[in-house]
């Protein structure tokens, strides 16, 4: 849904409380301008990731060296650790750009989050017996092991398609003695141990999957993205752009052939050279588990875009100008707000802003007046707006460093499906980047095929036809 077009006036809005929203327009606002300029540097950030020095983007390869024909086939489970759900799914690839697919969802436990790494992948391999229990009530043909893709999305670095090194924990993850290693004999030990027929046979970033699944079914699609929890980007380079890779790619791959590449461009950024950053943005990050880290990903993505709007009201609460003497107990803990917060003021319909009115009051005990939820409101639509704004210049960043003036940019995730006028917001900042002068725009956002399941599947089904070829 888009946003609800604000009806109220701003009349009664008294003078320090309009400063303050000018305020924040000023440092909230991203202009053509620097939208052009931060999506030149992404394009020189993507290219030196890819270099043997590397950069600051880890341009983390995928290992799937194949387009998807469309024609792949075969059943495959999938599994999907994300920021919020664990996702199971079986996948049945019709062979014609189709599939069929069951699944189920678990909840990530609270505490898993800061949990130890054994309460993990003892959860996950829970979840999956509960599954193949019941999608399999007869049991699996006797020696036969299901095979497995391994949706895992955080960046890890592979060397080979079944290897997932953690590099490094986001979004409010922060669990001992998983990074630095290889993710898979972890889980895999834990389904032995209940004795699950189930063997991993790829890890794939949930760009990756969205990327494939995506090509999969529309071959114009040329990258998959993700727009939730966390923000990240993936497409297909070619091997001869990698040198990085030099020395350690098969035989028989060409300087022409595809690779798929994790960007991983969270990250972007970290040095703070282009991104407009403000005092909000630095205390966010000083506050996360990981400071200094996903620069870029702080200011876009679901996990932070409540914490945004929080530390900005109690900026003015500091100031004298809001909420006073209201119990400000619940709006002064971290990360209190999350995502749906500024998405629901977004979408509150009422002139009087009644919604957010009920919201602040049942959620935080904090009474408002309209003024304030004024306040509040536009306040919300900055930062929606810069999120969008901000997340266009990745995908203007993919599109200049590989030269593409048309594409479909496949799309998923909770703010690109939820977030009130994300959608138009970023269709919009894409045609401020590239002046498109035609009636139609040349690189679209697309809503993704399912990545995680299908995506893992297919990957897993190239994998198998590539082991298969090298063998004969
Ligand atoms: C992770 C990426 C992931 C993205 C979207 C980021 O925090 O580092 O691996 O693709 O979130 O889920
Ligand atoms: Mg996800």
């Amino acid at each position: 849904k888009p946003p609800a077009a604000r009806k109220g006036s701003m009349t009664d809005v008294p003078k320090e409380l309009m400063d303050r929203i000018d305020h924040y327009r000023e440092i909230f606002t991203v202009s053509p301008e620097q939208m052009r300029e931060i999506s030149d540097h992404f394009a020189a950030e993507l290219a030196k990731g890819l270099s043997k020095e590397g950069g600051n983007v880890p341009m983390n390869p995928g290992w799937v060296l194949d387009f998807p024909t469309g024609k792949e086939t075969g059943d495959y489970l999938a599994i999907d650790l994300g920021g919020t759900n664990l996702r199971v799914v079986l996948v049945k690839l019709g062979g014609n750009r189709d599939f069929d697919s069951t699944q189920s969802k678990y909840a990530l436990p609270d505490n898993i989050r800061t949990a130890s790494a054994d309460e993990l992948w003892n959860f996950i391999a829970d979840c999956l017996k509960k599954f193949v229990d019941e999608e399999f009530p007869h049991g699996v043909e006797d020696g036969k092991l299901l095979p497995l893709g391994f949706t895992f999305s955080y960046p890890a670095t592979q060397h080979a398609i079944n290897v997932g090194i953690l590099q490094r924990w986001t979004k409010g993850f922060d669990i001992a003695n998983v990074e630095g290693h290889d993710v898979v004999p972890m889980l895999q030990a834990a389904i032995e141990k209940r004795s699950i027929p189930i063997k991993i046979v790829a890890v794939i970033n949930d760009t990756t999957g969205t990327l494939v699944a995506s090509a999969y079914a529309d071959p114009e699609a040329r990258m998959g993205l993700i727009f939730g929890t966390g923000c990240n980007g993936a497409y297909y380079d070619v091997c001869g752009d990698i040198p990085k890779l030099e020395g350690c790619l098969p035989d028989d791959v060409s300087p022409e052939t595809p690779m798929a590449i994790n960007c991983e461009y969270g990250s972007f950024d970290n040095e703070h050279k282009v991104l407009p950053r403000t005092n909000i943005d630095v205390q966010i990050d000083a506050e996360s588990p990981r400071p200094g880290q996903q620069a870029f990903e702080k200011m876009i993505s679901g996990y932070y875009l409540g914490e945004v709007l929080r530390l900005a009201l109690v900026e003015v609460c500091e100031m004298g100008l809001i909420f006073e003497n209201q119990n400000l107990e619940k709006l002064r803990l971290p990360f209190y707000l999350d995502a749906s917060y500024p998405s629901r003021v977004e979408q509150d319909p009422f002139e009087n802003l009644s919604d957010t009115e009920d919201l602040f009051k049942n959620e935080l005990g904090i009474s408002t007046t309209e003024p304030e939820r004024k306040l509040i409101r536009a306040v919300s639509e900055m930062i929606g707006t810069r999120a969008a704004r901000l997340a266009v210049c990745g995908i203007a960043g993919i599109c200049k460093k590989r030269g593409y003036t048309t594409a479909h940019c496949a799309a998923d995730g909770s703010v690109y499906e939820k977030y009130p006028g994300f959608k138009e917001r970023a269709a919009k900042g894409l045609r401020d980047i590239f002046q498109w002068e035609t009636a139609e725009d040349p690189i679209v956002i697309v809503a993704a095929e399912d990545g995680s399941g299908a995506g893992a599947a297919i990957i897993a089904a190239l994998t198998e036809k590539r082991l298969a070829v090298g063998k004969s």
